[in-house]
This record gives C-alpha cells, structure tokens and sequence, in this order.
C-alpha cells in the first residue's frame, strides 16, 4: 500500500493518520493538473494538529450541556440556563473576557400535537409543529387533503384552490455528504407552509426534511412573510408521509383531523455567548469561530448543535494553551439561530464594526471534516497552500467554491469578512436532525476528534498568519 492509498484509507476510516504519514500532502485522487508546490508543514502547527486527535474537550463539553442542561429551546428559560452553563464552562476550561449579550425576541412554544386520518382509512399519524407553527383550535381542524408530492407541484396549484383545505406537501430528499439536498428539498418547510397559506389552505402537512424512514418527525423553522397570517404548520415522519401518499394513490379523497396548538408567548430575551484566547496584534483582526448554543425542544441538541460549539471551543482551547497567538480568536456561541438566525444578526449589529480577518462556524454535526474551502483576500493566497499541507494528513482536501457558509456568521461574512470552511460529512446527518434522537449517542467520539484537529490546524495557520487578512468582496 502506498502511503497516498494509505492515507486515503485512513481517511475513510476516519482515524488519525499513522505517524510516517502526518506531514505528508496528499492530492485528491484522480485530478490531472501537476500539484502547487506544496508549503511544509509548520513542526509547531503539526504538534497541535496531531495533540488534537488526542482531545478530550470536546467530548466533555457535549457529554455535559446534554446531560446537564439538554434542550436548549431559544428565548426559553431552558436557553438562559445554557447560558449559564456556558460560562462557567468557558471561564474554567481559562477563556478571557467571558460574557453573554442578551438581546429580545419572540417567543414560540410547542403545544399538543396531534393527527387521525378520518378517512378513508382511519390510522394515527405521527407528526411535530414547525417552528413558528400557528394553531388549530383547541379541538382542531377536519378538513380534506389536498396532496402535493413535490414543492414544486404546490407551486403550480392555482390561486385559491386550497381554500378550506389541508396542503400535503412531499419531497424526495436523500442523503448527499456535502448537504446539498437540505437546500433543495427544505423549500417545502421553508416556505411551503406560507404558499399554500397564500393559496387559501387552511393548515400544512409536510413529509419531514430528513432522509430516514422511521417514524420521528423532524421539526425546524417555518417563515411567515411579512402580511402572511401563520397558518397550523407539521411535519409528518417520513414513514406517516409514504403511508398518506399510498393512500392518495388509491384515488379516494383523504380526510384529515389535525390539532396543533403551538403559541407565541410573546417577548423574551436570548442571548450570544462570548469568550476569546487574546492575541498579541489587536490590528490583525479577530479569527471568529463557533456554533449555535440553541437547539429544538425535541431531543438533547446534540448533533445540532452541541458538537459545533463543543469542536470550536475545544480547538480554541488548544490555542489558549499554548504561545499566545497573533490574532485574537473569539469563541461565540449563538443564541436563537433554529427560530431564524437572531444571535448571528446581533452579533454582526454590536462587533461589525471591529475588524475581522475571518468568520466561520461548525455546525452540520460532528462527522469528520473531508474538505476545506476558503474566501481570502489574494494577498493571503499562501495561506490556503498552508491550510491544504497540514489537513491533508487528515484526509481534508480543497474544494474550489468560495467559503461563507452559515446562519450565525453570515451577517458578518456580509459586511466583507473571509472565511474558511471546513465542511463536514453529512451523508447521515439529516437522519436524525430536528428529531427526538438528536442525542449524545449520535456523536462519534473519533470523528468529533478529527474534526478538533481540524479547526485546531485552521486556527493555528490563520490566527498566526503574518500575511494581511484584509476585507474580501462579498461572495454573492
Ligand atoms: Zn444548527
Ligand atoms: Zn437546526
């Protein structure tokens, strides 16, 4: 076996690579173009690479807010409560300047939820309110079904022809590593709920934004354009969903009876929770990383997102432990993203104005990282030959699409800020996303650790760089 087949192999496995063959650069297999020169390995950045396969910090982090604090609901008392946690966590595992900055927004809380097919065929279904559902009466609804197996059959659906009715909207999601399908199926949860609103339908009923077939539900937010009423919004399991479609396929009309009664309970506050490792050139900018320290009500947010601050938090802290670097990191560990990106949008209202070199955030679960992408400024184009060298050995290689990923650091990407993304595996992350089985259990304690690696490799060459990173166009 060769050492580039070897660690390819490794790769795979999702193990650290063994020690000949850490330094290493490996080119993606199959391309033709003759390599870039490769840059060497900084000693010091591969010390901190390979002491993170080791890390223990991350694993911690997840395996207390799940067990100490669980769901993390945005705005709710359970959020503030992980606030809490969050800084007691940060201030002893040594961070500096560790604080929370509250800010308000509304409230939404799940209710009872409930269906029954009434006919043809009467069967309990099984189904969870969207995020910023709106309500059926106390009693519910009974209405007949109008069924759409894609958004885009619910798109072409005359105006007004769902009035009075229940919207059925389908999708055909399946499982992509890099999660491009999120994108294309999640239109039905995004916004097919405010369509078929628009189109007279009295509730929604969508086959779950997930690529299992058991019988949880997977939540997640719905939006409500300005003007548009919130109307009784779930998601059945995909296995609710096949069985409502097999009974559209026998040609007689469906009835069903649906009570949700979610309710805004008016303002509360949420907050970002921050922490940094100071650097030693406050005019180099800050190197911004993290994850978002909400989750949905239903399981123990886990994957979504306990492992994004837990990786983020535990790479700093590799950082923090070591030679102070050039730029300061700041850890942010985001309030209220799942009802729509708050703590994101506040974090670049109150920091935009200080400089950036960088922004990027972990949360897509804590399978192993197998590609990087950037958008630096050309100055720093060295960097990304730095970054490509010392991932390699974990089996990280560059994609060619410009970084930028991210509901948290979006809003501040926006205002010219580079990025370096290390995306994760996600092949089974929509397995169970939003559902009840969001739980510690989901984690894979050697790919949680590749990924510390990871994010410790990108800080140690980013945060030290001594190249400029300056403002970037903005990638859209
Ligand atoms: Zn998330
Ligand atoms: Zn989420």
């Amino acid at each position: 076996m060769t050492k580039r087949s070897l660690l390819a192999a490794v790769a795979a496995l999702a193990l650290p690579a063994p020690a000949a063959a850490q330094n290493a650069p490996v080119q993606p297999a199959g391309r033709r173009a003759a390599p870039p020169a490769a840059q060497p390995v900084d000693p010091a950045v591969a010390r901190l690479r390979d002491a993170a396969l080791n890390d223990t910090v991350a694993y911690d982090i997840l395996e207390g807010i799940t067990t100490e604090v669980g769901q993390r609901l945005a705005a709710t008392e359970a959020e503030a409560r992980a606030r809490t946690w969050a800084v007691a966590k940060l201030r002893s595992l040594g961070f500096r300047n560790v604080h929370i900055e509250t800010y308000r927004m509304p409230v939404w809380l799940r209710g009872q939820e409930t269906a029954e097919v009434v006919s043809p065929f009467p069967q309990r279904l099984s189904l969870v309110a969207l995020g910023n559902s709106g309500a059926t009466p106390e009693a519910g609804v009974t209405a007949p079904v109008a069924v759409f197996r894609t958004f885009g059959e619910l798109q072409a659906a005359p105006a007004g022809s769902l009035t009075g009715k229940i919207a059925y909207i389908g999708n055909a999601m399946e499982p992509a590593q890099d999660g491009s399908s999120y994108g294309a199926f999640g239109a039905a949860r995004f916004v097919g709920p405010a369509l078929a609103a628009s189109k007279g339908a009295v509730a929604v009923v969508i086959r779950s934004v997930g690529t299992d077939a058991h019988r949880n539900p997977h939540t997640g937010g719905t939006n409500w354009p300005t003007g548009v009423q919130p109307i009784p919004a779930a998601a059945l399991s995909v296995s609710d969903a096949l069985l409502l479609e097999r009974m559209a396929a026998r040609g007689r009309p469906i009835t069903l009876h649906l009570t949700l009664t979610p309710h805004f309970a008016g303002e509360g506050e949420s907050g970002n929770v921050v922490a940094e490792v100071p650097g030693s050139d406050p005019a180099a900018g800050i190197v911004l990383i993290g994850g978002h320290l909400d989750s949905w009500d239903l399981g123990q947010g886990a994957i979504d997102d306990g492992a994004g601050i837990a990786i983020t938090t535990a790479a700093a802290k590799h950082l923090l432990d070591g030679p102070r670097p050039r730029r300061t990191i700041r850890v942010v560990w985001f309030g209220a993203e799942e009802p729509g990106g708050f703590g994101g949008r506040e974090y670049a209202r109150v920091h935009g104005a200080e400089r950036h070199a960088t922004a990027q955030e972990s949360d897509f679960g804590a399978d192993r990282v197998w590609r990087f992408e950037v958008n630096l400024p050309a100055g720093a184009s060295v960097v990304t030959d730095r970054l490509q060298s010392a991932l390699a050995p974990l089996g990280i290689t560059r994609g060619r699409d410009p970084a930028g990923d991210g509901t948290d650091v979006g809003p501040t990407i926006a205002l010219g800020v580079g990025s370096v993304d290390l995306n994760q595996d996600g092949t089974r992350y929509f397995d169970t996303h939003h559902t009840p089985d969001d739980t510690l259990e989901r984690i894979d304690p050697a790919q949680l650790r590749q990924n510390v690696a990871a994010w410790t490799t990108m800080l140690a060459i980013v945060a030290n760089a001594p190249e400029e990173i300056g403002p970037v166009p903005h990638r859209n």
